[in-house]
């Protein structure tokens, strides 16, 4: 199949779920986003489906604690996966967060890789780090989205990618600018996600 960006405009939304039966079969190949609240991961997701209402962008952080699964093709998806670290947020659904995140990518075979919108202005908290992680033991490959890099010059953008490459220890993470604002990064970062779902056919 040839790489073409324009596929994942066929995502559409499939279910949403708490609980593990309620995913959908473990087959084919996943991409999950994950991030922290209010970090810009919905509108990321709407920018590379080139859609401007499939993942709904939060206008209360915390609010949604499922996992939301988009279908590109039968055998492809794209998985939304809660937003963290919400300040306002009481600290046992920050555990369920956690328990519910780890649990995800723990036992999913079907996941290839995950997203990671940064903010370009606020670099790793302790979550993602601990993400990074998780993502680290199940030896999952990693693509970092350092979002609203618009509020960057180019110079301090690029200072920044470096000095976030330098505190990562998972080798298998890439990073890239990302500004939806902008629209830097949104065709590459869709190249990197069919990489990861073709990789498998
Ligand atoms: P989420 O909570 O991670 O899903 O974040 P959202 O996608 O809902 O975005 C949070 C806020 O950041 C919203 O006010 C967006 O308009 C803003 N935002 C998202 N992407 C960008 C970007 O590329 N540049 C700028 N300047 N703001 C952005």
């Amino acid at each position: 199949m040839v790489s073409d960006s324009k596929d994942l405009r066929l995502a559409r939304f499939s279910c949403s779920a708490h609980l593990q039966r309620q995913w959908p079969e473990d087959l084919g190949a996943e991409v999950a986003f994950a991030g922290r609240s209010n970090v810009g991961k919905s509108s990321a997701l709407n920018a590379i489906t080139g859609q401007s209402r499939l993942a709904r962008t939060s206008k209360t952080p915390g609010r949604t604690q499922q996992i939301v699964f988009f279908t590109v093709d039968p055998n492809r998806r794209l998985v939304d996966l809660p937003g963290y670290g919400y300040a306002k947020v009481p600290h046992q659904l920050q555990k369920h967060w956690g328990k519910m995140v780890r649990h995800y990518l723990e036992n999913r075979i079907a996941l290839r890789g995950l997203i990671l919108p940064i903010d370009i202005r606020r670099g790793f908290n302790r979550l993602d780090k601990q993400l990074l992680d998780w993502c680290g033991h199940r030896e999952l490959p990693v693509h970092i989205l350092l979002t609203k890099s618009d509020k960057l010059s180019k110079a301090a953008s690029n200072i920044a990618l470096v000095d976030l490459e330098r505190e990562i220890r998972w080798d298998q993470t890439t990073v890239q600018l990302f500004s939806v604002l902008h629209k830097i990064g949104i065709e590459a970062a869709g190249i990197k996600i069919l990489e990861w779902l073709e990789g498998s056919h």
